[in-house]
Order: C-alpha cells, then sequence, then structure tokens
C-alpha cells in the first residue's frame, strides 16, 4: 500500500504539458526546455523553492487546463506505483478574469475523477488557504471548499511561506469554516517555523495531521505533545532537504520521528520540482533513514488509517493492506 498523503497539483506539471499548453499560448520556450525551467537546481531556501513552484501558475489559466492537469497528476501517481493520491491545491491563485473560484474547484474535481476513472485509483483534494492571502480571500477559498465536500474535495490545509507568515490567528476562521463542514484537517506547520507551531496549529484549528513538522526534532516537548495527541506528522524528506528544512536528506528526522512514536505518513510535495516521486521517497526512507519493512508497514498502517477518505474505502484500504501482509 502506497498513500501519497502529501502532494501539491502545482508540483505535479508535466513538463511535456508545460511545453503543450505553452505553444498553444504561443509562448517561446525557454533555451533550457520547460523540464529544466520546472526544476530546482538543488537545495535552497523554503522562498526560493516556492518561487520555483509558483513558475507553474501561468499553465493553470483555464478550468480545462487545471482539469488536464489534475488527470495527469493522478495518472503519473498510478504510473509510480501509488495506491491513492491526495492532491493539495491553492484554487485563489488560479481565479482569472472570466472564471471563478467555483469553476477552479469543479475543474479540480473533474480532473481528479477522470484521473482515477482511467488509473482505477483513489484521488481526494486537499483544498489549501494559503498564508500570503488575506483573512477574506481565504474564508472565500473554506467557503468554496465546503460546496465541493463529498464531490472531490476531502481536506483543508494552510500552504505558503511559513518564514515570511507564521502569524496563525488570521488563519482560524477558515478553518472552522472547513472543520464544521467534516473536512480533514492538516496543515504546513514547522517547516521553516520553530517546532511550537506545529502544536499551535493543532491547538488553534484543531487539525489531525501537520505538513512536514521538521523542526518538531528540535523541540521535545512539542513533539511529545504532538505525538501524545495523536497527531500524524507527513513526511516529505526531500522537499524538506530542497527548502532548507534540513541540511543533508539522509538526516531527516523521519528515523527520529519513529524512534519516538510519532506517527508519520509519507508525501512528494512537489516532485516535478525536486525530481523525486513518492516511490523514490520510500526509497529514502529504506536506504538512507533505514527504514526496515516493518517500519515501513507501520507507516503504511498509520497512512490508511489518517488518510482522509469516507469508511468504505479505508475499509478497502485496510483490506488491501491485510492481503498484502499474508
Ligand atoms: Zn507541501
Amino acid at each position: 500500500m502506497k498513500l501519497n498523503l502529501h502532494s501539491h497539483l502545482e508540483g505535479r506539471l508535466r513538463p511535456s504539458t508545460a511545453a503543450a499548453l505553452a505553444a498553444e499560448a504561443g509562448v517561446v520556450p525557454p533555451e533550457a526546455g520547460w523540464e529544466q525551467a520546472l526544476q530546482l537546481d538543488g537545495p535552497s531556501n523554503l522562498t526560493v523553492y516556492l518561487a520555483k513552484v509558483a513558475a507553474t501558475y501561468p499553465f493553470f489559466r483555464s478550468p480545462q487546463h487545471i482539469a488536464r492537469i489534475a488527470c495527469e497528476a493522478v495518472e503519473d501517481a498510478a504510473a509510480d506505483g501509488t495506491d491513492y493520491l491526495e492532491l493539495r491545491f491553492g484554487p485563489a491563485t488560479h481565479v482569472h478574469m472570466g472564471f471563478d473560484m467555483d469553476s477552479v474547484m469543479a475543474a479540480v474535481c473533474d480532473g481528479i475523477a477522470e484521473g482515477s476513472r482511467r488509473t482505477g485509483i483513489p484521488s481526494g483534494v486537499v483544498i489549501a488557504a494559503l498564508r500570503h492571502h488575506d483573512e477574506e480571500t481565504n474564508i472565500d477559498v473554506a467557503r468554496a471548499a465546503t460546496r465541493y465536500a463529498g464531490r472531490g474535495v476531502v481536506g483543508f490545509d494552510l500552504a505558503g511561506d511559513e518564514g515570511l507568515f507564521n502569524d496563525l490567528a488570521q488563519y482560524e476562521k477558515p478553518f472552522a469554516i472547513a472543520r464544521a463542514a467534516g473536512l480533514g484537517l492538516t496543515c504546513h506547520a514547522a517547516e521553516a517555523a520553530p517546532g511550537s507551531a506545529a502544536r499551535e496549529a493543532v491547538e488553534r484549528f484543531g487539525v489531525s495531521r501537520i505538513g512536514h513538522g521538521t523542526h518538531l526534532a528540535d523541540d521535545t516537548d512539542a513533539l511529545r505533545w504532538v505525538r501524545d495527541h495523536g497527531v500524524v506528522v507527513e513526511c516529505c524528506p526531500t522537499s524538506n532537504w530542497y527548502t532548507g528544512a534540513i541540511t543533508r536528506r539522509d538526516e531527516h528526522p523521519a528515523r527520529y520521528f519513529r524512534e519516538q512514536n510519532l506517527q508519520i505518513v509519507l508525501g512528494d510535495d512537489n516532485p516535478v520540482q525536486t525530481k523525486s516521486l513518492l516511490s523514490n521517497e520510500r526509497r529514502v526512507l529504506a536506504d538512507e533513514l533505514g527504514f526496515k519493512e516493518h517500519d515501513l508497514d507501520e507507516l503504511d498502517y498509520v497512512s490508511v488509517h489518517a488518510a482522509f477518505v469516507e469508511d468504505g474505502t479505508r475499509q478497502l484500504f485496510v483490506a488491501q493492506l491485510n492481503h498484502s501482509r499474508n
């Protein structure tokens, strides 16, 4: 069972689709090609990393384009051996003149549904509020997410530059709206801010999962608190290395988290930018971070129980998990 519980739509734009869409729009290709243009050169910081992700934004210029990119994201995940893709997406960035938030939401939901139909793997959308957007915009995003709950949207998240925007009070209302609608809740935290930011996100927003949580490794009290409250941490080793949250990939705290009995799951965050899909992140756990088969089994077990899926799908996952172990 390979569940990808932290991956962004913008980070799964195929370079070949970027090339096709650019050609359609009459955009001259970059000298070194689109693949090179979308990839990061190597480890840097979160601001540089996010700027590279933002380089994909012009490709999300119509509902048709968004649906295509979302569908291909599911297809690429399935081709990588993934059994379930939870895809994150900040719709407010992609609302342009001529189409509104609901058109964007419908497009991403239609796209993943088509991807799931083609591949047979389930998928769900996690809608992200963004740290640099104002409260009103993030409230609009949360309301739109609730309108698509049960129609593709399964969760709500806060993403963006934690280094620049770390005052969490302004995001409480959007989370309250998403929570009232019964959406799964997660939050990027303790990636560029200290470990205590993860605890604060749980206390303020009621999230059951934390994106990255890398700096929990530096704060024993926060780590224990998060662990003892049953919160699950979504680990993305290569991404954390590229954002500078850790200095070496083989020093990623996933191993330490495991030793501390913190519940962890895996994601590939932005695989086009980091050139590392989920299968490679799993290889990193095994080859660089000393995860044994029973550690990966435990990660799969936690993933099945932490995924933002309906009971029926979860039961199917549990059956698959049991089958793969027998
Ligand atoms: Zn992320």
